[in-house]
């Protein structure tokens, strides 16, 4: 029970999406009269039953304090934790455990990365991100940026919302230290050709770090294939718990850096001469860490493991299909980000209508999409808009529900516009 790796070995189920509907309870339900649509997983998806009881089961049957070695359920506890950290090892092919660190999410991973490599940099230096990013891919290097000197440097993307190669070949120089971009783009669903990207980076000795929190919902990273130097995503968007989430980073940079916060667990002994820390990975993770968390991001992970990923993504594919197929039936209405390459995330606009009066519409009929800037100011400035409105969609959606969100944005339209 407590060896939550295990499941990594069952059978495989095919994949169904009115079964795999019924393992989301959250789903079943009426919004404002209507049956829940939900289309805002791009915010934060839902759980399944087998993450909900995987974490009831760890209250009611193993919780205590981790790593303490004390008592049984501490042993219990600690076998569930550090099993869930060899499932995410799993499922980003890293070399070791040791590379898998706990953090409370890609924010606070991110920020962890820009603090340990700030003994790095000087006056000068370059850090090179895209005109895409997430502000949580943004803002921390410009926080390390006015400590040291440094330059945050934007990549510029392509009308239809792609990296613009040349724009990443000509800012690419001596000065450039490290490359932070994004997997996939939360606004625009357009996968990044990162493993060029890093490739290129690399060979001129470039530090890399990659945000998969769009990534990870929809496609299996391999960290050791991409050969970045970081990874990291958010729990919760992989239909994981809040709270937690995850930095991969190669154990020779990790080992490296200076540790992120002070306190228990990262120590190895504490005296008023000299603290020393504790190895990889507790020496990045201070304090009593978010461990029913762990454990149901790590059933999150064995639940994905289980469905047929192949068909899944095929499925995926088809509802951005029809929604792009349908944008002709609404008028005004156009789509922003129409990469070759693209996860099923759908940003619009309609004439005449603000995108946050779409989104009041559109919830008094039960559906729930995202509107706004979506943390990615520059990139709305880019498209010279104040926000967009965000359908983006898990395997979970149906077909069906696609066409609800069209003929309600009929409706809105017909009505308003
Ligand atoms: C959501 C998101 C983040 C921030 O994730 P948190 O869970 O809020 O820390 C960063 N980057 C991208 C691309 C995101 O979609």
């Amino acid at each position: 029970m407590n060896d939550l790796s295990m499941a990594n070995t069952a059978t495989r189920e095919a994949f169904d999406v009115q079964a795999v509907r019924r393992d989301f309870p959250i789903l079943s339900q009426q919004v404002n009269g209507k049956p829940l649509v939900y289309l805002d997983n791009g915010a934060s998806a839902q759980k399944p039953t087998a993450v909900l009881d995987a974490m009831d089961r760890y209250y009611r049957e193993m919780h205590s304090n981790v790593h303490r070695g004390a008592h049984t359920l501490g042993d219990r506890a600690t076998a569930a934790f550090e099993g869930a950290r060899e499932t995410v090892r799993n499922f980003l092919n890293a070399h070791s455990t040791r590379e898998i660190i706990w953090t409370k999410g890609t924010t606070e991973a991110i920020n962890l990365v820009a603090n340990g490599l700030a003994p790095r940099l000087k006056a000068g230096d370059e850090i090179l991100v895209s005109h895409m990013e997430h502000h949580a891919n943004i803002v921390p290097w410009q926080m390390i940026a006015e400590r040291t000197g440094a330059k945050v440097v934007p990549i510029q993307v392509t009308p239809q919302g792609e990296l613009d190669p040349d724009s990443f070949n000509s800012l690419l120089n001596d000065r450039t230290r490290i490359l932070a971009i994004t997997h996939v783009s939360n606004v625009l669903g357009t996968v990044n050709p990162v493993a060029d990207m890093v490739c290129q980076a690399r060979a001129r000795g470039i530090i890399t770090l990659l945000d998969g929190a769009q990534a990870v919902p929809h496609f299996r990273p391999d960290v050791q294939a991409l050969d970045c130097d970081f990874y990291v995503f958010s729990s919760h968007k992989l239909f994981g718990p809040t709270g937690i989430g995850v930095l991969y980073g190669k154990a020779a940079l990790l080992e490296d850096m200076p540790p992120y916060q002070g306190g228990g667990e990262m120590i190895e002994r504490v005296s008023f001469e000299r603290t020393t820390w504790n190895v990889l990975p507790y020496k990045f993770e201070a304090g009593t860490p978010a461990i029913a968390e762990a454990v149901g991001l790590g059933a999150a992970i064995d639940y994905l493991n289980r469905l047929d990923r192949e068909a899944m993504e095929a499925a995926e594919n088809a509802l951005l299909e029809r929604a792009h197929q349908l944008v002709e039936t609404v008028p005004g209405m156009s789509i922003i980000g129409t990469a070759q390459h693209k996860v099923p995330v759908m940003s619009f606009k309609i004439e005449g209508l603000h995108p946050s009066d779409i989104g009041t519409l559109l919830d008094q009929q039960g559906i729930a999409i995202r509107t706004g800037h979506h943390c990615a100011m520059p990139l709305m400035d880019f498209y010279g808009v104040p926000g967009t409105a965000r359908a983006s969609f898990a395997f979970y959606n149906t077909l069906d529900e696609v066409n609800q969100l069209f003929t309600a944005l009929q409706k809105v339209q017909r009505l308003f516009a």
